[in-house]
């Protein structure tokens, strides 16, 4: 059934960039068999999934976006999706996304982009655009996601869908291709808040082969969200973030806020206003550690390993610099081309330690910012995005704008805490979704499960 909604609509919503039919039948027939056979199956068993291009898939092309990667074909699976094909989990597809996650709407993509299933002239959110618009549209029921500065929840936000991204070194990133790697988590996109910590607790969990993984049991989501849906949150303190809210938020956003924020008090909550001083400072510091370790981590795109090789024009012996230049400036796009630029100046000898060293101590003032918030609070709550989904081809030019759509996540990311995107309702004044954000401290992602349960 999936199959076929995807067959009459990824025409029109580009969600999919690849979609494995015969892949994802044998998974489906062979888990019917052994479940005929009365073999005790792992509880997802069946239920397919669409993954985001970003993570490799043995024997199905992997782009991450980009014309760098078209038609390279990983030789071997990330460890998550190792995970759901143990868990019996049919693999739907690969999922559009912007190019090396780098965006807010899923426009950065080679492929084009991904279109809104609420709105069609709108932006299903990025980077993870295709992975929310398929769950959004029935597509798939659950989807992978990537969030380095908020490409799963702010997707989820615009597209009335879950999305989480859980404590850094929660979720294995062996095989999944790096962005900014003190920064990027796998996550879950999901329809509601059962599924997706039904999904986080398949893919979470201590992995060898990631160096960053938490040598720890994952936490029990399901359970959580169980004591979540009693809607008893007495003796649980939350806390407004007051630098995420108010100015710079649409009104129908922060209508929506103000009413969950109500129903969390009904339901006993005591609700604190917080305040966290570096935040302002925080997109700032994003923007110079995310584009020195994509700068970094874009380096392997030489044009001899894998990816895209083309020679200069006119050249008939080109050196391997000439090769490796025009191979990547015809494979990256515009957006990487420009985090590249900024990341390498940022990272050059003499400004290293004004522009990249700077950026880590505030990081680290952010870091100190939550824990403070912490001492208040259990979790902390924000409007997850500023606006609903803008149109497409409204920020394109201009990438402050674009920029300035993810001031609510990343915080987040720069200190490794798990945040949670539910929908809240929609704007009065559009009639699109809103995301409300539930942020917890580090290893606690538990409780932002319990508290969105209560308010789903
Ligand atoms: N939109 C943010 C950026 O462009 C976040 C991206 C992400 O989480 N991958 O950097």
């Amino acid at each position: 059934a999936h199959l076929d909604r995807i067959a009459a609509l990824n025409p029109v919503l580009n969600a999919f960039l690849q979609v494995d039919t015969d892949g994802a039948l044998a998974t489906a027939a062979d888990v019917d068999s052994r479940r005929a056979a009365g073999e005790d199956l792992p509880r997802l068993a069946g239920v397919p999934i669409a993954v985001k291009d970003i993570a490799c898939t043995q024997g199905i092309p992997t782009t991450a976006g980009s014309k760098t990667l078209e038609g390279w074909i990983p030789p071997y699976d990330a460890t998550i999706v190792t995970r759901l094909k143990d868990a019996g989990m049919p693999i739907l597809g690969k999922t559009n996304m912007d190019e090396f996650a780098m965006g807010s709407s899923t426009e950065h993509s080679a492929f084009g982009p991904t279109r809104n299933p609420w709105d069609l002239d709108r932006i299903p959110g990025g980077s993870g655009g295709g992975s929310s618009a398929a769950v959004a549209a029935f597509l798939a029921p659950l989807a992978i996601g990537s969030d380095t500065g908020g490409s799963i929840r702010q997707p989820g936000a615009v597209t009335g869908t879950v999305g989480a991204k859980p404590t850094y070194g929660g979720v294995s990133r062996y095989g999944v291709i790096a962005l900014a790697s003190s920064l990027d988590q796998i996550g879950p996109c999901a329809r509601t808040i059962t599924d997706a910590a039904l999904l986080h607790e398949v893919i979470g969990g201590h992995d060898p082969m990631d160096s960053t993984s938490i040598d720890a049991p994952v936490p029990h989501l399901v359970a959580a969200v169980e004591s979540g849906k009693s809607r008893d949150l007495t003796g649980t303190r939350i806390g407004i973030v007051r630098e995420l809210t108010g100015e710079g938020y649409q009104a129908g956003v922060q209508a929506r806020f103000d009413e969950s924020v109500e129903l969390l008090r009904q339901a006993g909550a005591e609700i604190v206003e917080v305040s966290c001083p570096h935040f302002q400072y925080a997109m700032a510091a994003y923007y110079l550690i995310l584009p020195s370790e994509a700068s970094s981590n874009l380096a392997r795109y030489d044009a001899m390993r894998y990816g895209l090789r083309v020679g200069p024009d006119g050249v008939d012996a080109p050196s391997a610099e000439q090769v490796m230049a025009a191979s990547r400036d015809a494979g990256f796009g515009d957006e990487v081309k420009r985090r590249i630029i900024l990341g390498t100046y940022a990272l050059s000898s003499g400004y290293y330690d004004a522009y990249y060293g700077q950026a880590q101590k505030v990081r680290t003032l952010i870091a100190r910012d939550f824990e403070a918030a912490f001492e208040q609070a259990d979790v902390l709550i924000s409007p997850t995005a500023p606006t609903t989904a803008f149109k497409i081809g409204d920020k394109m030019e201009d990438p402050m704008a674009m920029y300035l759509n993810d001031i609510a996540t990343i915080p987040a990311n720069l200190a490794g805490i798990p945040g949670l995107s539910l929908p809240s309702g929609v704007a009065d004044e559009d009639g699109l979704p809103v995301g409300i954000q539930i942020l917890a401290p580090a290893t606690q992602d538990q409780r932002m499960y319990a508290v969105g349960a209560a308010l789903e």
